[in-house]
């Protein structure tokens, strides 16, 4: 009764972190200020939530347009952005979708569902992409929608803009760029948005990860189709509410990103005088660690209480990697001294 294909995947395993420092997920670790708090919950509590939320969120477009200096007409909103990714593949054109490898993994996963070919352009041993390889691979494997998280989760690298504007240039189908870690980068593609080129933002990583609310911004014709494949009351109303209570404090999650990239510095600085951990240069809010045996290393920060990702595959690009999120300047003391002991 079900696809073949489907019953031999697994599911998207998220590890039980009860009682640990958490790590793992790229989430702000600051939570929102008891001022702030007491705001939001009278906002909340007056949500008239016997009734459907509003289908078209034209005021919430209207306040993401109006921060992104775009309009209204130009935005599209998912429950995350993976559900935007969902969209795209859903709407795309026929044709492969293209992705670096390694990158964020829901594109690929997001592809299989559907049952779309995906064509991927391995990552050179410095993480670096090859564009002219990129865009050969796209016309050769007939790709109607590359993905480009710029910011890259998991090596935390940025393509080099003139890289991404050569394959925004010459790419003949829709290029998304992803700027999920975009408020942790000293830059943003934003200005190469145009006919075929959307952008794709979230409040995930900027303090929000639970309200679940990502928007894509493009060509106002290209977000009308995408449109069409969106279920209708995908946002549901607190958190309508709460993505408009959030937009109206911005600048708050912003200082909150300024803290977190002076910690990255910081815990890029310590990470360099430790013998045995290579730490890559990183523009989001999360280190790529390399280390002689990050099983054990993984297991090890377990035991000290400590969750991160474990991205170890033998013979693969990742051998030895452990990513780590920034988090309070505590919890990142204890995950350098924990670290210290175990390699
Ligand atoms: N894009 C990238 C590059 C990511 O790393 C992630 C989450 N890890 C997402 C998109 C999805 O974010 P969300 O669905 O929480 O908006």
């Amino acid at each position: 009764m079900i696809r073949s294909d489907i019953r031999s995947l697994n599911a998207y395993h998220v590890p039980d972190s009860s009682g640990l420092i958490k790590l793992d997920a790229m989430e702000n670790p600051y939570s929102l200020p008891d001022d702030l708090r007491g705001e939001w919950s009278q906002l909340l509590s007056a949500s008239n939530i016997n009734r459907y939320p509003d289908a078209d969120m034209l005021d919430l477009r209207q306040r993401i347009a109006q921060r992104e200096g775009v309009d209204a007409d130009q935005v599209l909103i998912g429950n995350g952005s993976d559900e935007i990714i969902q969209m795209l593949l859903m709407a795309a054109d026929q044709g492969a979708c293209a992705v670096p490898k390694p990158t964020f993994v829901m594109y690929e996963t997001i592809a299989k569902w559907l049952k779309r070919p995906v064509a991927s352009m391995p990552l050179k041993k410095d993480f670096s992409l090859d564009a002219m390889a990129f865009l050969n691979m796209c016309a050769r494997e007939k790709v109607s929608l590359a993905f480009l998280a710029c910011p890259n989760n998991p090596t935390g690298n940025m393509w080099p803009r003139k890289d991404v504007q050569q394959i925004a240039d010459n790419f003949r189908g829709m290029l998304i760029i992803d700027e999920a870690y975009g408020p942790f980068a000293d830059q943003t593609y934003s200005d190469m948005v145009g006919r075929n080129v959307l952008l794709m933002r979230t409040f995930s990583k900027l303090g929000m990860a639970g309200l679940r609310l990502g928007y894509l911004l493009g060509d106002a014709s290209l977000i009308t189709d995408l449109n069409k494949v969106r279920l209708p009351y995908n946002i549901n109303s607190l958190t309508q509410l709460s993505a408009s209570f959030f937009l109206d404090h911005y600048a708050i999650f912003e200082e909150q990103a300024a803290k977190i990239c002076l910690e990255r510095e910081r815990m890029s600085v310590a990470l360099a005088t430790l013998k045995n951990v290579s730490a890559f240069p990183s523009q989001a809010n999360f280190l790529l660690l390399r280390v002689a045996d990050a099983n054990a290393v993984f297991d090890g920060l377990k035991e000290h209480g400590i969750l991160i990702k474990n991205l170890h595959a033998k013979g693969s690009l990742l051998e030895g990697c452990l990513r780590v999120t920034i988090g309070l300047p505590e919890e990142n003391d204890r995950f350098v001294n924990a670290l210290k002991e175990l390699i």
